[in-house]
């Protein structure tokens, strides 16, 4: 099993580790995508929970050579990089992120928490979705009434929420800890059998998910959410999309 370096420390840049296992890459993001490799331990975040996948470099020790990551995604429970060159099982490597990348993408997961929590708040809305993206990121949710202002509203209490710099808390709780907290239940419950442990993220007192995302140390690193708009899907779906400024 891979280490993932990125689920207790989401600020590692780097890192070194070793190839365990070389692939043929039968699922190309692009031509470049030449082969599937899994090292021992990882900083690369696959894809998940509406967060974009992490790219960057992986540099070969013994020779220097360079080769990028193009997608990591997490199947047959490995943490899959695809790279553009080929490196060989056995080879220690040093791992670097594009961090400009996955930083702003750490703002946006935690500014969609906090966006997410004050609307379930306000309105019983129910969170169907959401993609964060570098330059917008969106939230779906069911909601029978739709008033723009309302919604703006809402952003400026998300706003306001993000302002005392509240410390950003990942830990790991025993599933069955999980189950009995009102919080956490219902994702707790409809996880696999066998996760005894879950990740936590807590964003002050104003949000706690069960999370395998990264997110940003405190809430005053976020910056301050802008909408960008809103959409009517339909009967009770709503699309929400926003930016930070
Ligand atoms: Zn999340």
């Amino acid at each position: 099993m891979t280490t993932l370096l990125y689920h207790k420390d989401s600020y590692l840049k780097e890192c070194t580790a070793i190839v365990v296992e070389t692939k043929i890459n039968e699922q190309k993001t692009n031509e470049n995508g030449k082969q599937i490799i899994i090292l021992d331990q990882t900083i690369f975040y696959p894809s998940g929970g509406g967060q974009p996948h992490d790219i960057g470099t992986i540099t070969n020790t013994k020779d220097g050579k360079v080769v990028h990551v193009i997608a990591v995604r997490m199947q047959e429970g490995q943490v899959q990089h695809e790279i553009d060159h080929e490196l060989k099982q056995g080879d220690v490597v040093h791992c670097k992120l594009d961090w400009e990348r996955r930083y702003q993408l750490q703002k946006m997961h935690t500014a969609c928490h906090v966006l997410s929590s004050i609307f379930v708040k306000e309105t019983g809305a129910l969170i169907t979705g959401n993609q964060l993206n570098l330059e917008q990121s969106r939230i779906d949710f069911s909601l029978d009434t739709f008033d723009r202002e309302k919604i703006q509203e809402y952003i400026n209490k998300a706003n306001q929420a993000l302002q005392p710099n509240h410390d950003v808390e990942v830990f790991f709780m025993p599933r069955a800890e999980a189950e009995k907290m009102p919080e956490l239940s219902k994702l707790a419950m409809g996880l696999k059998e066998g996760v005894k442990e879950i990740r936590v993220v807590k964003i002050g007192n104003i949000d706690m998910q069960a999370d395998g995302g990264t997110h940003v140390k405190n809430t005053r690193e976020v910056g301050t959410i802008e909408l960008i708009k809103c959409e009517n899907k339909g009967k009770a779906n709503r699309r929400l999309y926003f930016k930070l400024v």
